[in-house]
């Protein structure tokens, strides 16, 4: 029989033996990437720098801030919880539950939504999803929406298809779609027209939403139509979430009887989505009968177990802060300058020469219309992508190339962010100006054999590669707005 003391030292060899071996795993899952992975933490530091020395001028795209990136990379991540808050499919969720719970309170505090007129769903991935997991709740395969269509503003989960009728969303293929339209001279969403089409289509659902659209929305005008057809209003503010909340622009929800948005753009919270949804009594009947929404249960469920598992528990904790900091009055102020920026852009764009979708902007975003140059929107992206500048072509109304359309698509959410006013958007206009210019004289360089566009566009690329002024000023350009601080800068 072994001594007390040589059975303990037996088993002190044991946990000493099983230390050493947790210790290795151990090293595995506590090194921090820098040293685990050398490689990816190359490309990651590339990307801080490129994000830094660049222009962002991309609508949708923003810098979150610290606290919302400390819970993305948290340990909330590590847990599934399959479920709602109360009714989970997993143990151990108690202290998830009061982090969504959190959140949705938030969301419903921010937007002044009373909680037993309001509820929202603060689990989708992302915003066209979440735009899917609405059609899925509340229309049969084959069932009808009508969305602005992509190339006049709309966004692809609008029901997007080509003109021929080709489906390009999934949404338009389990979906018959009919888009409506902005009117082609001023540039403006045409509710007569909407109207009139809506009335001979009979859609189920109604978007109210834009992608690339500058002026404010009439949704009242959207909830008259709707009510005429009987369709549902549903308003997707993923570009304008954070001016709605800071009430710079007019707010959807009391016209609407579902709004979607994602987090990540005006709103400045992580990347995914919210969808509220009206509860309580939709009407009563001549009768007196009370005819309850029932939109609840139908997209709870269509999100979970619809089309979605475990929920981003990381993300949603990262979105209760977004949304907290959105109540703050800096948040407010931050809109305003967001408005303020873009309307003063789009001035110095305009007293420069250039030519505006709808003449202006009410929003954080302005399309400027360059068929009046000798370039599109397509090449004007590329060089602008080599001066350290981030933006998108896009289309203008009536443009019949979607690979090289007219329309470039500038925002100013992201710069402002940043610590940008007036006279760095004066500076960036001056900078669009130079780059329209430069790309004018490379274009009459490129080959004049017949390519197909892509072929076209990289003789372009390469052109804007090797041109000392392209150098030269992508360099004035890094230097410059690297002065500008990021979130989480030390
Ligand atoms: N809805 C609108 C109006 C958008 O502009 C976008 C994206 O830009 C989306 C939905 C889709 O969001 P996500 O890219 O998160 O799927």
């Amino acid at each position: 029989m072994l001594s007390r003391a040589s059975a303990l030292a037996k088993c002190m060899a044991t946990v000493h033996r099983r230390g050493l071996l947790t210790s290795g795993a151990q090293s595995l899952v506590s090194k921090p990437v820098s040293e685990g992975d050398p490689e990816m933490f190359n490309i990651l530091q590339q990307e801080r720098h490129r994000q830094k020395h660049s222009i962002t001028l991309i609508p949708s795209e923003n810098f979150t801030s610290k606290a919302v990136m400390d819970l993305l990379g948290s340990e909330l991540q590590n847990k599934y919880s399959e479920g709602y808050p109360g009714e989970r499919y997993y143990g151990g969720n108690e202290i998830i539950d009061k982090s969504e719970s959190l959140c949705q309170a938030r969301a419903l505090e921010l937007y002044g939504l009373d909680p037993a007129k309001w509820g929202v769903n603060v689990q989708p991935l992302s915003g066209a999803p979440a735009n899917l997991y609405v059609y899925s709740a509340i229309m049969n395969i084959g069932e009808r929406l009508m969305g602005l269509d992509l190339p006049d503003g709309g966004h692809l989960s609008h029901g997007y298809q080509l003109k021929s009728g080709t489906p390009i969303s999934f949404i338009s293929k389990y979906f018959q779609s009919m888009p409506y339209h902005v009117d082609h001279t001023t540039g403006l969403i045409d509710y007569d027209n909407l109207q009139m089409l809506a009335k001979a289509f009979r859609p189920k659902v109604i978007v109210a939403g834009t992608s690339a659209y500058s002026r404010l929305i009439d949704y009242a005008r959207f909830k008259e139509i709707s009510k005429e057809c009987g369709a549902y209003l549903m308003s997707d503010m993923a570009h304008i979430s954070g001016l709605v909340a800071a009430n710079v622009v007019p707010s959807p929800f009391e016209h609407s009887d579902i709004v979607t948005t994602t987090t990540h753009k005006s709103l400045r919270g992580p990347r995914g989505a919210m969808i509220f949804f009206r509860k309580g009594i939709k009407s009563v009947t001549k009768k007196g009968k009370e005819i309850p929404y029932e939109l609840e249960k139908k997209i709870n469920f269509s999100v979970f177990p619809g089309h979605q598992g475990g929920p981003h528990n990381h993300t949603i904790g990262a979105m209760a802060v977004a949304l907290k900091q959105a109540m703050s009055p800096e948040f407010k102020e931050y809109q305003q300058k967001i408005v303020d920026n873009s309307k003063w852009f789009a001035q110095e764009l305009t007293r420069m020469g250039y030519k505006l979708v709808s003449g202006g902007t009410d929003n954080h975003l302005i399309v400027i219309d360059l068929s009046g140059t000798q370039v599109d929107g397509a090449r004007v992206e590329t060089i602008l992508s080599a001066l350290n500048i981030a933006a998108n072509k896009n289309t203008i109304p009536g443009d019949k190339s979607a690979l090289f359309p007219s329309g470039l698509r500038i925002g100013t959410p992201a710069m402002t962010t940043r610590g940008f006013g007036r006279e760095e958007f004066s500076q960036v206009a001056k900078y669009i100006d130079s780059a329209v210019k430069l790309a004018e004289n490379l274009k009459t360089l490129e080959p004049t054999t017949k390519l197909d566009a892509r072929s076209r566009l990289n003789e372009f690329k390469k052109l804007c590669n090797e041109s000392s002024e392209v150098a030269t000023l992508s360099k004035e350009i890094s230097n410059w707005v690297g002065q500008y601080p990021v979130p989480g800068d030390a």
